[in-house]
């Protein structure tokens, strides 16, 4: 049997896992069984920011394992503190909550929102079309797709749906018993769209009317993948809670929720835990992960090479204005929708030994790792070319 047959046989079909079998990673590149080396401009889905073999995260990893790997919340450990004060530090907020995953972190802010809303007389949390916020169920309720949803439901009450980037959409749903509106600054999965500055303005405009909370999912827009701390920097709003995961613990899972002066002091002890969350081999790599991206020049790196790349992409555009639709994006976090399927393309792509994500049936999509360069984006440009010109 396949390590294909085998994986099929033995696990729940939730996965289409490439046919790649990876044995080692280094800096952009994944190297297969079988020796072939492939440029990640997925990295990980968003997650590995350092790239792989990044000595420093590595070191970091192997010197707090030796110390102790885990001792539960009871105790006091200052990887996990160390972290929360350096996320506070470039984030603004006040108060740090560690989790194992975004969805948890998800999880985690919408009771801090139930709660906050219980005592404040307000009862329904928005959010909006095309959404993805992860797989538990306070996740799904957000999401509005389908194909999420469909065969889960009943999910939860409360929810209310605001469509995407839709002005009189948003002002219709806002009330004075709105708890809170959940959004992705940066639509990731639902196909790199950012809103439009008209909602963000609607958006504070109703909050100073109403008094409800923002909740920022910034669990694939965040840490620096924007060319800022976070993706709702490029806005003029300022979110009460944030939740962060994907690259935080340097592929090690982490998440967190932030939370500013509005919920700093909502949860009381009891209220909300977790056995592994904040896991301090994973906080020792997040200290890492946090370091080389704000004091190494890794932001740098993020903007300068995000432009280079948006900026052949629009000039590839120009050359196959019947293939691309549009080009959009921050930092490196960016996406090419076509007029046709994305999946063909990323075949070909996988083909050439470029690994590049496809998102919401049409968008080509690429999280690559933050440490690329030129050389990366050229190659993936140039291939992209000759996958073009074939079809
Ligand atoms: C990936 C992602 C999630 C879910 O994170 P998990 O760690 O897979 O649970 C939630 N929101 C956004 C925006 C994401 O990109």
């Amino acid at each position: 049997m396949t390590l294909s047959d085998r994986e099929y046989s033995s696990f729940f079909h939730t996965y289409k896992r490439l046919p790649l079998e990876i044995v080692r990673g280094d800096g952009a590149y994944l190297i297969t069984a079988d020796g072939s080396r492939y440029l990640d401009m997925v990295g990980g889905v968003a997650v590995n920011a350092l790239g792989y073999g990044h000595q420093r995260l590595i070191d970091a990893i192997a010197q707090q394992a030796a110390r102790y790997i885990h001792v539960s919340n009871y105790f006091l450990q200052e990887p996990q503190i160390v972290l929360a004060e350096t996320l506070c530090k470039y984030s603004g907020f006040s108060r740090v909550f560690f989790t194992n995953s975004g969805t948890e972190a998800m999880e985690g802010a919408l009771k801090i929102v139930r709660r906050w809303g219980s005592l404040n007389g307000k009862n329904t949390i928005l959010a909006i079309s095309n959404a993805f916020h992860g797989r538990t169920f306070g996740a799904l309720s957000l999401m509005d797709r389908p194909k999420y949803r469909a065969g889960f439901e009943p999910l939860l009450s409360g929810f209310a749906t605001v469509e995407f980037n839709n002005v009189p959409s948003l002002l219709a749903a806002a009330t004075p018993t709105t708890a809170a509106i959940v959004l992705e600054f940066i639509q990731g999965e639902g196909g790199i769209r950012p809103i439009s500055p008209e909602f963000a303005e609607t958006l504070k405009s109703l909050q100073q009317q109403f008094g409800f909370l923002i909740v920022a999912d910034e669990i694939q827009s965040g840490l620096g993948r924007t060319g800022k701390f976070f993706g709702f920097e490029h806005f003029s709003v300022k979110p009460d809670i944030a939740v962060v995961a994907k690259p935080l613990g340097g592929g090690l899972p982490l998440g967190a929720i932030l939370g500013g002066d509005a919920v700093a002091n909502i949860l009381e002890p009891g209220m909300h835990g977790s056995t592994f969350g904040g896991n301090p081999v994973a906080c020792a790599a997040g200290i890492v992960v946090l370091d080389e991206i704000m004091e190494k020049g890794i932001l740098h790196n993020i903007s300068a090479m995000g432009a280079h790349f948006l900026q052949r992409l629009t000039a590839l555009q120009n050359e196959y204005p019947l293939l691309i639709k549009e080009v959009r994006g921050m930092g490196l976090m960016i996406g090419a929708e076509l007029t046709r399927e994305a999946d063909p393309v990323v075949v070909a792509m996988r083909d050439k030994r470029i690994l590049v994500n496809g998102t919401d049936q049409t968008v080509l999509r690429f999280i690559p790792p933050l440490i690329i360069g030129r050389e990366h984006i050229d190659a993936t440009i140039s291939a992209l070319k000759e996958v073009f010109a074939s079809l």
